[in-house]
């Protein structure tokens, strides 16, 4: 298969290389010239339990990437969409299906604004990965990929895509309810990332504290009313279960959440397409959001501090 990544940064470039290693065509695609030349004159190194390896797999910057490709995956952080679907117009084609795996909630609304929703594959995904400098990268273990077609048809390169990411030894499954996966992952997301941003610290320490569930029950109980407004009608009991699982002292490691990461380097962060959603979409739907505004408003403050 011809695959562009389309932000090829931690994420990106972990599934660039699982795909380039099992055969596909894959070219990374990013606007960080460093991390770009860096990978084509050097190739990208990726180190992970077994040790560490270099993958020479061709990257570009936006404007000089040339092609035509049988799947896009974006992969920038959600506010990053538009300019980056911008930037790859010239990559895709009507045959060309694209593929989010990105956080938050709003990136099918702006992915439909760039292609027809029968090209338009969505899903959540489990692994995690570190960007440690231009060209190099850091796989954090196991996970899942969950995925479904917008339109809800099970097509032939909906199977492809699958078979690719099996036959790349990656756990993926086709689900029937993606909107469901991805409002459980928000639901998480809403929880780990603003309050280690917040408290500057990893999932770790802060699983420390024998209150934590007092802390995060009324954020989880928005966000589900939220959801049920929006149809979507999570699992609550699951829900704690994950969390209660993710912070269990004894596993959860001193994992930095991605939004402290981007705090700590100057970044926009992904807050206004979690908890800043959950308070819009409240406001629509007459539900008070007050834990999350709370929340969203402490880590505007943070991110205006460290731009
Ligand atoms: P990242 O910041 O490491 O990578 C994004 C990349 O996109 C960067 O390299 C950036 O230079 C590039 N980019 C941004 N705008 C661009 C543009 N207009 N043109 C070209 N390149 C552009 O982010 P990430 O950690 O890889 O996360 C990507 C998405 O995946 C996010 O939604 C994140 O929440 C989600 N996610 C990440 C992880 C993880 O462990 N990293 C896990 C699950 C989900």
């Amino acid at each position: 298969m011809k695959i562009v990544i389309a932000g090829s940064g931690a994420m990106g470039c972990f599934l660039g290389s699982k795909l380039y290693e099992q055969g596909n065509e894959v070219l990374l695609v990013d606007n960080w010239v460093d991390h770009v030349k860096t990978i084509q004159e050097k190739g990208l190194e990726i180190i992970d339990d077994n040790g560490s390896h270099v993958d020479l797999i061709k990257s570009s910057l936006p404007k000089e990437s040339k092609g035509e490709f049988d799947l896009l995956i974006i992969l920038t952080k959600a506010m990053q969409t538009t300019d980056m679907m911008k930037s790859c117009q010239h990559l895709i084609n009507e045959n060309t299906y694209i593929l989010t795996l990105q956080n938050g909630l709003g990136n099918i609304d702006i992915l439909e604004k760039f292609v027809p929703r029968e090209k338009l594959i969505a899903g959540v995904t489990t692994f995690g990965s570190n960007l440690l400098g231009p060209g190099k990268i850091k796989s954090l273990g196991s996970g899942i990929i969950q995925m479904m077609q917008i339109d809800g048809i099970d097509s032939p390169m909906l199977n492809n895509i699958n078979k690719a990411f099996t036959d790349a030894n990656i756990d993926c499954t086709i689900c029937d309810d993606v909107m469901k996966s991805i409002w459980t992952k928000v639901t998480i997301n809403c929880v780990l990332n603003p309050l280690c941003s917040v408290m500057g610290t990893t999932i770790s320490d802060i699983s420390k504290y024998e209150g934590i569930q007092d802390l995060y029950d009324n954020l989880i109980s928005e966000i589900i009313a939220v959801a049920k407004a929006e149809n979507i009608l999570l699992d609550e009991e699951k829900i704690k279960s994950m969390l209660t699982d993710l912070f269990n002292p004894s596993v959860c490691g001193n994992h930095i959440p991605s939004m402290l990461q981007d705090i700590q380097n100057g970044r926009e962060t992904e807050i206004e397409f979690l908890n800043g959603t959950i308070i819009k979409l409240g406001k629509k739907h007459n539900i008070i959001t007050p834990s999350n505004n709370q929340i969203y408003h402490l880590v505007k403050i943070l991110e205006k501090k460290a731009s």
